[in-house]
């Protein structure tokens, strides 16, 4: 089913359209939207797949409010087959969510094929790469992939094949770094956990990173939400074919740039705080935290003495989140705290939060859009990685200078940090002077990478005069 935007008629013949397939849930979502903005306000011609998923509540609403902000954007309908589900091998919802749209994804042909304007060029999360490249080869549109993760953790993930193939016993069994060509070695203990589990159970590495993975050298190219300023050396490597020779052009085309400050959600109390005063602590929209480290957090906040605009989460899934800020924190934490920080429920508005003048350094778990936005804005971080690459991404995050990482805490569950820790690091990252200096130097060099002649503006332009040609 397609349902056409009322303004198609100013296509002009020269714009590429390109058709952008995003995966579920906002860290997946958030970069192809941006992405599509940007590159529709540089005369590209843009269709955007809207998937109907299960998981991701928030996901419709944002997609709702992208197209209503965006009315030069097509939407395309996609129904994915849900009864799918009875086939699946994991109980995570995401990677649940993941294998339901490739096993639906022989259903797009006759949809790509419908269009109007014959298709350029089609965009997708590396969670589809697999399934989908021999599709748009069949079709004749070739196939980029826009990563959602760094440089770091790309380059990773696309080496893993030859990891697994060569040495699967020295990948998970030993103890030592992991040497990848071209790249600087990769210490054991910042792999994601869950790539290190037993092979032939390890389901996340057997269907899902290694098929996807092997079929990268299909791609067109992979364009990259980071900028050469930020990871030279991997994006480097990656750009001359050191890691492996027969992976995909990368295009660093980030920090990608949010598509509007959204409105709602505005935060008054914020107005009212000194510049650079209020520390902003967020997981992101999928941690959930245990109820004594949600506790602890609230001690070392208190503890540190500064102002807090702290988002808690509870639940992974928002709809699954009844716990009442009382029965977490307890009266007296709420009134003791009451002019000094506020708690917040819910997905709240990142973007304008980072941009806003009384944040003074940010406590997340590094996942990669929040890294960006970080990064944008030169807001110092307190690295405390939960799961997944966010290790990786503390990493890159320290060696740019854009924060400091506290790597005894370990992954997230992995001990429960106490309070007292935790306001002393906090009171670390506010009070760092030369951590705040070099903070801003990357905000700056990420806004350099956007001006006329910057990097990451001339690889962009670069990929619209390139899908042009091949129109
Ligand atoms: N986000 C937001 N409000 C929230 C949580 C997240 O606007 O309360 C946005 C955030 O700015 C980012 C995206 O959601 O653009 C995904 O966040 P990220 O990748 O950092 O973490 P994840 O939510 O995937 O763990
Ligand atoms: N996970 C999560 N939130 C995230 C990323 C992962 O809750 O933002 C969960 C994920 O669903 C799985 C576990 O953490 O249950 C391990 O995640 P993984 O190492 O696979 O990281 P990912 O590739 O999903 O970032």
């Amino acid at each position: 089913k397609i349902q056409m935007m009322p303004n198609t008629s100013s296509i002009k013949a020269e714009s590429p359209h390109i058709v952008f397939f995003p995966s579920p849930g906002m860290g997946h979502l958030t970069p192809f939207l941006r992405l599509a903005a940007m590159l529709a306000s540089r005369n590209c011609s843009i269709t955007l797949i809207a998937t109907q998923t299960t998981v991701c509540p928030a996901d419709f609403s944002e997609i709702s409010s992208f197209f209503s902000s965006h009315p030069e954007i097509k939407r395309l309908e996609f129904q994915i087959n849900q009864r799918n589900t009875s086939n699946s091998t994991t109980d995570d919802p995401f990677i649940n969510q993941f294998e339901i749209i490739n096993c639906s994804v022989q259903l797009l042909p006759p949809l790509l094929s419908s269009l109007p304007q014959p298709v350029s060029a089609i965009f997708s999360d590396f969670v589809v790469a697999a399934s989908l490249t021999q599709i748009a080869a069949d079709l004749g549109i070739p196939h980029y992939i826009v990563s959602t993760t760094s440089a770091r953790c790309y380059s990773t993930i696309a080496y893993l094949p030859v990891l697994m193939s060569e040495t699967p016993a020295k990948f998970s069994g030993s103890s030592r770094d992991i040497e990848i060509p071209g790249l600087a070695p990769l210490p054991k203990s910042i792999i994601p956990p869950s790539w290190l589990d037993d092979l032939p159970s390890n389901h996340l590495l057997t269907a899902y990173l290694i098929p996807n993975a092997r079929s990268l050298p299909k791609v067109k190219g992979i364009l990259l939400n980071s900028f050469n300023w930020f990871e030279p050396e991997t994006i480097a490597a990656l750009m001359d074919g050191r890691v492996l020779s027969n992976l995909p052009p990368v295009f660093p085309v980030g920090p990608l740039q949010p598509y509007k400050l959204k409105n709602g959600h505005h935060i008054p109390w914020l107005d009212d705080q000194p510049a650079e005063s209020v520390v902003y602590v967020s997981f992101g929209s999928r941690t959930a935290m245990s109820n004594d480290q949600i506790r602890e957090i609230g001690i070392g906040l208190e503890q540190s003495g500064f102002a807090f605009l702290w988002v808690l989460k509870s639940s992974k899934v928002d709809e699954n989140e009844t716990r009442e800020l009382q029965e977490l924190l307890g009266d007296s934490f709420l009134e003791s705290t009451k002019k000094k920080g506020m708690v917040v429920r819910g997905l709240v508005n990142q973007e304008a939060i980072l941009a806003h003048s009384a944040i003074g350094g940010f406590v997340n778990h590094c996942e990669w859009d929040s890294v960006m936005e970080a990064a944008r804005q030169g807001v110092p971080m307190l690295a405390w990685p939960q799961h997944g690459d966010q290790k990786m991404s503390s990493e890159v995050i320290e060696n740019a200078g854009l924060g400091m990482w506290a790597k005894d805490w370990g992954w997230g569950g992995e001990s429960l940090v106490k309070g007292k820790e935790i306001g002393e690091r906090v009171r670390e990252l506010m009070g760092n002077g030369i951590l705040r200096v070099k903070a801003k130097k990357v905000g700056e060099e990420a806004r350099k990478a956007y001006e006329f002649g910057g990097s990451s503006e001339k690889v962009l332009m670069g990929i619209t005069e390139m899908l042009k040609q091949k129109d």
